[in-house]
Order: structure tokens, then C-alpha cells, then sequence
């Protein structure tokens, strides 16, 4: 319906991106998006005449939205941007032609296109191809892609970790070479990323790409900073391997969804131990007060990535009391029984366990007492979060 109104103002309309890729994957599609030849003002025009409400926040980068009968839509001109190379952010320029703006698109899977209303299915670079290989790959060169826009690479460790695909050997050596660049990015378009890579079915495999590439140096030097020299006869586990099988652990206890600030403390709970790490007479090797060095260093990646100062806090609290609760009360009056430990999440030494067959007891009365102990850990932390996040809006007012 939408093509036809654009054919009849004489412009070319495109299904776009995301939602062609997830129909093909047969995921459920979210957002509408679309691509014309129509400059930003008629797109405008247009969908003032037909839809409900329409919003112009996107217009400097071409793109008007819209509700159009019930489904939430953005329009966006043809692009065919020029990059600044010392400026953060693309120069935005409209083209004349679908060709270039698939072609200017992060990677071929995103680089589809089905016009409306005549379902013409445009695949220049090879996306179904990509998708029956399970490959994320750029159009053209990759080393040109990632020099004009590095947040691309980004864009490859996230798509990982949501569709489950592997990136292509050329494109992966092109984000090794390039990782540096990720530096002219903006803080708050990193974080984005990140939240996005965090929140995924499998967030582990775009994180094994954000360390092998160098990328996660460039805002988490922290992260591959645990795959410390294990040594042999301190029988230490690898730090590294067991942040991301904790970070498994508390995905796996999730029940109301992801859980990001839950995921990103499992995922940095032991980054204080390269700092901490001492070697004791014998061989063994100490971490004192790792815990407290962790929430600081976690503080300060988060502090520069633009995060809510209420999200740094609550991360910072789980990662200095070690994880050690994540229950909440239930509701009921006294309700501190098993549902109240379900979200608790821990450590993997064993913790994990122990914690199941806690939630499983049902709370008796040996229990109890632990429960209570972790409740009131768990108020403390309720109320300084609620007091950040109350100064927060009051900021925001
Ligand atoms: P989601 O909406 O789930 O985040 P998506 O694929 O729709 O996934 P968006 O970030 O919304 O991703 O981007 C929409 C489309 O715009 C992408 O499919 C891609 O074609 C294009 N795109 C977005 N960012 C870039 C970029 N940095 N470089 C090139 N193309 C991009």
C-alpha cells in the first residue's frame, strides 16, 4: 500500500535492510524500514498525507517516520555518503540510485532490498548466498567499508552474537588490521553496539570476535586482560574463559529476559584480578580485595562508555559484593522463598549448585537464615539504586 502511494508521487520505494534479512531467516521482523529516491521533504510530504502521526527526528540523516495504518515505518533517502575521515560521524549524502545505497550498507545480508509494489528482490552483493553460509561479509572491500565507517566492526562482533554467524576470513583480517580505528568513534555509538552485542541470544561469540580482533582493547582493555598467565601449580582456572562461562551461567538464570547490567557484571566480576594478582611464597597466587579493584575499573569503562550513572552503580555493586546475590523479594508479604533466589546468580565455583538446591529447598529453615542474609544485602542495593535512579529523573525533570 505504501509503494503504491510513493509510485504515485513518481518515487521508487524499498523494504529495506532488517526486516528483508529477518524475513528471509524467518525471525520475527520489528521495524519497517524503507528506501527512496524521494528527498527527505517529499518523504515528509507523503507520509503526512497518509499516516497517523509522523516524527522528523531521523531528517538529518534522510530518514521520517511514521504510523502508518497501525505499523510504525522509516523512510529513508537513498545514500550514498561521503566519509569525512577525521570528523566522527558519516557526511550525510543523498543518491539517485538503490545500487549505491545497498552497496553503502554495513554488510550483504543488510543489503537486500524488495521494492513496493512490484516485489522486485534486488541482491546485488550476494546476501541470500551469505545467509544460506551463515556469513557476515561486507560488499565491497572490507579494509574501505570499515575505514569509512569503524563502527562497522562493531556491527560484525554484534551480528555474530544475534544471528549466530561467522564473519568471513577476508573480513575478519580487515577488522584486525583496522581495530585501531574504532578510536574515532563516538563513546555513546560504542555503547549502543555494545548493549546490543550484550543483549544477544549467544553475546559470548561476539565477544571471543571483540577480543581476537584487538577491538575490545580499544574500549575494554580489561576484558582481554584476563586471559592471564594461568600458572601450572596455583591450579588457578583461566580467568578469561571462566568470565564468559559465568556470564553463560547468568544468562541461563534469566527468566523475564536479557538482563543487561546482570550480563555485563557477570561478564566483568573478576576484571580486578590481573591488578591484584600476587604470587605467594610456594607458588600459589592471591587476589586480595579483587573484588573492590574490579568494581572500580568497571566504573570507569562504564563512566567513559556513557553509561546512566545508575547502570554504573548497580554493576559496580554487583561486581564488588562478587555476585554473590541477585534474589529480590517476591511480593508477598515475608515472600522470601524460592522465587525470591531464582534470579540469584553466582559465581561458578560450585556456588552455582549450591544455589540451585537452595532454590529448589523451598527455603527451609536452615536456609532461612542465609536468605535473610542475602536479603538484606539485596534491600541495601534496591535503595541506593532506587536513590540514583530517583536523582537521575529528577536531573532529567
Ligand atoms: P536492529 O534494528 O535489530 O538493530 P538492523 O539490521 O535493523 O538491526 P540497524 O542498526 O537498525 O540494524 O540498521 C538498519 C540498517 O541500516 C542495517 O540493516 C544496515 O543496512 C544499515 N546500517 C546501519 N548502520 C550502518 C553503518 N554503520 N554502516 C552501514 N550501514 C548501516
Amino acid at each position: 500500500e505504501l509503494g503504491r502511494v510513493f509510485e504515485r508521487e513518481g518515487h521508487e520505494l524499498h523494504l529495506v535492510g532488517g526486516p528483508v534479512r529477518d524475513a528471509v531467516l524467518r525471525r520475527p521482523v520489528s521495524d519497517l524500514d524503507f528506501t527512496t529516491g524521494a528527498r527527505p521533504e517529499a518523504t515528509e510530504a507523503i507520509l503526512r498525507a497518509h499516516c497517523s502521526t509522523v516524527w522528523t527526528t531521523g531528517a538529518d540523516f534522510g530518514t521520517i517516520g511514521g504510523m502508518f495504518r497501525g505499523e510504525q515505518v522509516e523512510v529513508t533517502t537513498f545514500r550514498a555518503d561521503a566519509y569525512d575521515r577525521v570528523g566522527r560521524n558519516p557526511v550525510v549524502r543523498y543518491g539517485d540510485r538503490l545500487e549505491d545505497d545497498l552497496e553503502r550498507r554495513d554488510f550483504t545480508v543488510n543489503a537486500m532490498a524488495v521494492s513496493l509494489p512490484g516485489h522486485v528482490f534486488a541482491d546485488p552483493f550476494g546476501g541470500i548466498a551469505d545467509i544460506a553460509r551463515r556469513t557476515i561479509r561486507t560488499p565491497a572491500s572490507p579494509e574501505s567499508s570499515f575505514a569509512d565507517d569503524p563502527l562497522r566492526m562493531l556491527r560484525a562482533a554484534r551480528f555474530a552474537a544475534q544471528l549466530g554467524f561467522d564473519v568471513e576470513a577476508p573480513t575478519l583480517a580487515a577488522m584486525r588490521d583496522l581495530a585501531p580505528e574504532l578510536s574515532r568513534i563516538t563513546a555513546e555509538r560504542v555503547r549502543d553496539e555494545f548493549v546490543k552485542l550484550m543483549l544477544a541470544p549467544d553475546p559470548v561469540a561476539g565477544l571471543r570476535l571483540l577480543v581476537d580482533t584487538g577491538l575490545a582493547d580499544r574500549f575494554l582493555p580489561e576484558l582481554p586482560a584476563l586471559r592471564m598467565e594461568i600458572d601450572e601449580h596455583a591450579q588457578h582456572k583461566d580467568v578469561y574463559e571462566h568470565s564468559l562461562q559465568v556470564l553463560r551461567n547468568a544468562i541461563g538464570l534469566e527468566t523475564g529476559g536479557p538482563d543487561l547490567l546482570l550480563r555485563i557484571a557477570a561478564l566483568l566480576h573478576d576484571i580486578g584480578k590481573p591488578e591484584t594478582k600476587e604470587v605467594v611464597a610456594g607458588g600459589g597466587v592471591t587476589f586480595h580485595h579483587h573484588d573492590i579493584a574490579g568494581a572500580r575499573l568497571a566504573r570507569r569503562r562504564m563512566r567513559e562508555l556513557r553509561f546512566p550513572k545508575a547502570d554504573v552503580q548497580a554493576v559496580s555493586l554487583l561486581i564488588s559484593l562478587h555476585l554473590r546475590f541477585y534474589g529480590y523479594a517476591d511480593g508477598e508479604e515475608g515472600g522470601w522463598t524460592d522465587s525470591a533466589v531464582r534470579r540469584y546468580v553466582t559465581d561458578a565455583d560450585g556456588q552455582l549448585d549450591r544455589l540451585n538446591a537452595l532454590v529448589r529447598s523451598d527455603c527451609t529453615t536452615r536456609n532461612r537464615r542465609k536468605a535473610e542474609r542475602l536479603r538484606r544485602d539485596y534491600d541495601a542495593f534496591e535503595e541506593r539504586i532506587a536513590r540514583l535512579r530517583a536523582e537521575e529523573d529528577l536531573r532529567a525533570v
